[in-house]
């Protein structure tokens, strides 16, 4: 199900297979938002409730939900399975980047925080769920299919870089 800007209608738009409209919000992000995030709950009623949960009145940080909730339902997330410890508290994934898709980027998760090696984090963006601060949507997507439990594929060949 397609979220579309009309612009003869100056409206975001969420149609279905027949092009009918199911849903429409106002132009701009907030609009835009509204309209993602209704797809997500139709069509991803799992990573909705969490996406929903964790951007609470915080407009740009749940844009980037709905963007990681888009890398996961896309399949790219990927575990990374020598690392992956519940005991230790410790995880690892690789995330496919969305721009440039021979870009695989490690995240992990280490007593209680996330990082990444993509440029947004390392520009200095830290982890904080509550939406403070600037957070990137590949340790966000790591994060959610954690939480929703989505079944991760082991990583593909050559994904994994020397991040250790
Ligand atoms: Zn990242």
């Amino acid at each position: 199900m397609p979220v579309k800007y009309n612009r003869t209608k100056k409206k975001w738009q969420l149609t279905d297979s027949n092009d009918n409209v199911i849903a429409s919000s106002n132009a701009g992000l907030i609009g835009k938002t509204e309209i993602e995030l209704k797809e997500l709950e139709l069509n991803a009623p799992t990573l909705y409730i969490l996406a929903t949960a964790f951007g609470k009145d915080n407009l740009r940080f749940m844009h980037r939900l709905i963007r990681a909730a888009n890398v996961v339902r896309a399949g790219d997330v990927y575990k990374v399975p020598e690392k992956r410890s519940a005991a230790n508290y410790r995880s690892r994934e690789v995330v496919r980047s969305q721009s440039d898709r021979d870009v695989y980027y490690n995240v992990e998760f280490n007593y209680g925080a996330y990082s990444c090696n993509c440029e947004d984090f390392e520009r200095g963006a830290t982890m904080h769920l509550e939406g403070y601060g600037q957070v990137c949507s590949h340790a966000l997507a790591s994060h959610l299919a954690y939480c929703s439990g989505i079944y991760l594929d082991d990583a593909p060949r050559g994904a994994k870089n020397d991040h250790t």
